[in-house]
């Protein structure tokens, strides 16, 4: 019998967190794969495929989990995918070093009925601490096959594919439920592999809970996955209780369960579980063989170190210096470079044009276009490089404990320990950072932290505080007032994150159960993949996003022209009297690319916000500055040249700063500074989070929650300033 199949196989890989499904998944697919987000929801999930001969697999990598119940975001996506999408095969990955708690989720999976292939990963490691499985035991017990393997070595991984092969053939030739590789199996096995005779093994729950079950199955309608639905039902899953249609069975059904819930002196998920692990000890009796004696691994010696009560946060903060000041060293040469590229093709194309022209097709392309776009990928070489250093963290197994370190801390306002990377890198970018979100594993916690990001100040930011704290503070009061932003953004970013997580996203706390995996060198096809993959995901939207909002900005700051009888609203010119001035009569350059701008839809807006902004202290030309640097912070300081007519200014302008001084109080000065650090995020930050987020609904809450946020700490700033007597100047 020849083995073709002519359709493609869908392969989903499932298991525990850190089981190695991504390297495995890595392994099959190679560079053949698509990261993104589940369908509407922030979890991560990779798709990809693998060719062996004329079959063709496609391969899922379902996010971590260690059960499928409805506790996380990650365990709905991974049941609702393995329910509705119905793969082919789902492979579950599994520790061979920590068997027992992996096989937990392996009997979720055996319920769901989708035909199984158990790879028994991490053998090297299993083996180095003396531990013995018997393949061929387990996978006589729990009646589906199992394969050895090595993933970060890719041993193991031919006979993988060959077990989904014939796992899928079985399948497709048998009619009805899921039955796996009985006697019938196709072809004569050469398989390394240990098959299983007889299908799939289910857990026996013991008399009296399985008559509730079998109870409930009866009621439930037909259809797929019933025994799996009796038994989220027993356990009170809420999901799956919603799920309930038929209005008279639902009561029928709840009432079972709940008469059961009263009867066992436990919460029935929690008897549910314990039934579950006693299945599984009585699976691993005869299985497995533990050595005797506990040996200290090298990774308890490395962890009685690094996770130190006392040194532990100094050795992790003194990593995170190295591993930032490693990415700038190495980084800012290539950024150099970038920018003298981009400064390259702006030059040459300005040439295009007679020297002074003021054509707009000219200040869109060198302005709108390649500034807009070379302001973006300027930042490739950081990411590219942080991404690495995070990578290696990750890969090696420190970064588990890093957020175990840091989690104490971290842990009083509601974050996860992991968040702390995100938030230091976002006083570089807050871009990166919110990529960097993703090894945060729960939602909740990667949500909470992308909306408070933007909080710590960035570094697009420190041109604003360069040109405004010398223009309003003596040199004594500037450390000081530089270093109050700085710390309000962290107490805002903090405070928020502690109101999120009591208010938005309140409900059941995650129990913080987090895994220390032994050390382990990362493998380089791994840290590539990962470094490409980000890249490529920052430079799509650079690409994008990105480069179209820019454009629309661009022409916000240039249309619609004034006519040539525009007259100028009174006071427009603050060096002149009163007398009012028409457009065309303007000689100074400056003054009318002043006027072009207040005439424009951004000054129109900056104009209309002003009787919002007027209890902050600002009139409208910091509004129309503040509308103008919505694409990136930076541009504010180019905006406020602008709009005092003193041509393209830098945060070093003296001009700039003595019109300034002249027209805002120290406290205003300030004022304008904090409004610009919280309020709306740059135009990269809010295509970021969306993506991230997964839906531009949490890109908005971001960004109007922020500047909501922003006016409120200004005002109570700005007044509170007042009324103490710090409104003189
Ligand atoms: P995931 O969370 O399940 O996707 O796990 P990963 O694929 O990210 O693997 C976690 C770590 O385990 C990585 O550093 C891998 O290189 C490593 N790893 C994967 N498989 C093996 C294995 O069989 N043996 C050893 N020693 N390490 C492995
Ligand atoms: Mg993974």
């Amino acid at each position: 019998m020849t083995r073709t199949l002519d359709k493609t196989i869908t392969v989903a890989v499932a298991g525990n967190p850190n089981s190695g499904k991504t390297t495995i998944f890595n392994s099959l697919t190679g560079a053949r794969q698509h990261v993104g987000n589940y369908p509407g929801v922030t979890v991560e999930w990779k798709k990809g495929t693998c060719k062996r001969g004329d079959v063709k697999l496609d391969l899922v990598d379902l996010p971590g989990t260690y059960s499928l119940t409805a506790f996380s975001e990650e365990e709905l996506v991974a049941r609702d995918y393995l329910l509705n999408a119905a793969p082919d095969v789902v492979v579950n990955v599994v520790d061979a070093s920590n068997l027992e708690r992996n096989l937990f989720l392996t009997t979720e999976l055996l319920e769901i009925g989708r035909p199984l292939v158990i790879v028994l990963n991490m053998t090297d490691v299993a083996h180095d601490r003396g531990l013995r499985i018997d393949t061929a035991r387990l996978a006589e017990k729990l009646g589906v096959p199992v394969v050895p393997a090595i993933g970060n070595r890719g041993v193991g991984m031919d006979d993988l594919v060959e077990a989904v092969m014939q796992v899928a053939i079985s399948n497709a030739s048998l009619p009805g439920p899921a039955r796996v590789c009985g006697e019938s199996g196709p072809g004569p096995s050469t398989l390394a592999i240990v098959e299983s005779r007889g299908g799939p093994t289910r857990v026996n729950y013991g008399h009296q809970v399985e008559k509730v079950i079998s109870e409930i199955e009866d009621l439930l309608p037909e259809g797929e996955h019933r025994r799996w639905r009796a038994i989220k039902l027993v356990s009170q899953d809420d999901k799956v209780v919603e799920g309930l249609a038929v209005p008279g069975t639902r009561e029928a059904i709840t009432g079972l369960a709940a008469s059961f819930a009263a009867e066992s002196n436990d919460e029935p998920d929690i008897l549910m579980a314990r039934l579950r692990y006693e299945f599984i000890a009585d699976i691993c009796q005869g299985v497995c063989r533990v050595p005797a004696i506990a040996q200290t691994t090298v990774s308890d010696r490395i962890d009685r170190v690094v996770m130190h009560p006392v040194w532990g946060v100094p050795i992790f903060l003194g990593l995170m210096y190295f591993a930032f000041t490693l990415t700038f060293s190495l980084g800012n040469p290539l950024m150099n470079l970038i920018d003298s590229g981009f400064g390259y093709l702006a030059g040459f194309m300005s040439g295009l044009w007679s020297p002074g022209s003021t054509s707009p097709l000219k200040s869109l392309i060198v302005d709108g276009i390649i500034g807009g776009v070379g302001g973006v990928v300027i930042f490739l070489p950081n990411i590219v490089l942080l991404f690495m250093a995070i990578a290696i963290l990750e890969g090696t197994g420190y970064m588990a404990r890093a957020a175990f370190v840091m989690d104490r801390f971290m842990s009083k306002v509601g974050l996860h320990g992991k968040s702390f990377i995100p938030l230091l890198i976002g006083f570089g970018c807050t871009v990166p950072a919110i990529m960097a979100t993703r090894t945060l594993e729960s939602r909740r916690d990667r949500l909470i932290t992308m909306m408070v990001l933007p909080l710590m100040s960035c570094g697009a930011r420190l041109p604003i505080y360069a040109l405004m704290i010398p223009a309003f503070f003596p040199a004594r009061m500037q450390g000081p007032a530089l270093w109050a932003i700085y710390v309000t953004g962290i107490i805002l970013a903090l405070g928020g994150a502690y109101v999120l997580r009591s208010t938005l996203f309140r409900g059941e706390n995650t129990p913080f159960l987090m895994e220390l995996p032994p050390y382990r060198m990362p493998t380089a096809a791994s840290l590539l993949v990962q470094m490409w993959t980000r890249a490529w995901l920052y430079v799509k939207k650079a690409g994008t996003v990105i480069l179209g909002a820019s454009i629309l900005l661009w022409f916000l700051t240039f249309y619609p022209k004034p006519p040539a009888d525009y007259i100028l609203p009174a006071g427009f010119d603050n060096t002149t009297s009163d007398s009012a001035m028409v457009f065309s009569e303007i000689t100074d350059p400056n003054l009318a690319r002043s006027a072009e701008l207040s005439y424009s839809v951004t000054g129109r807006v900056g104009r209309m916000l002003e009787p919002l902004i007027k209890p902050l202290g600002f009139d409208w030309r910091i509004g129309t500055a503040l509308v103008g640097a919505i694409p990136a912070k930076e541009l504010f300081v180019a905006q406020m040249g602008i709009v005092f007519a003193v041509g393209e200014a830098d945060e070093t302008s003296d001009q700039l700063r003595a019109q300034l001084r002249d027209r805002y109080t120290p406290l205003i000065g300030f004022c304008i500074m904090l409004f610009a650090l919280i309020a709306t995020p740059c135009i990269a930050t809010f295509a970021i989070t969306r993506q991230e987020a997964g839906s531009i609904k949490w890109a908005f809450a971001q960004s109007f929650g922020l500047t909501a946020l922003a006016w409120i700490v200004t005002f109570l700033v700005y007044r509170g300033g007042l009324l103490a007597g710090l409104g003189g100047g």
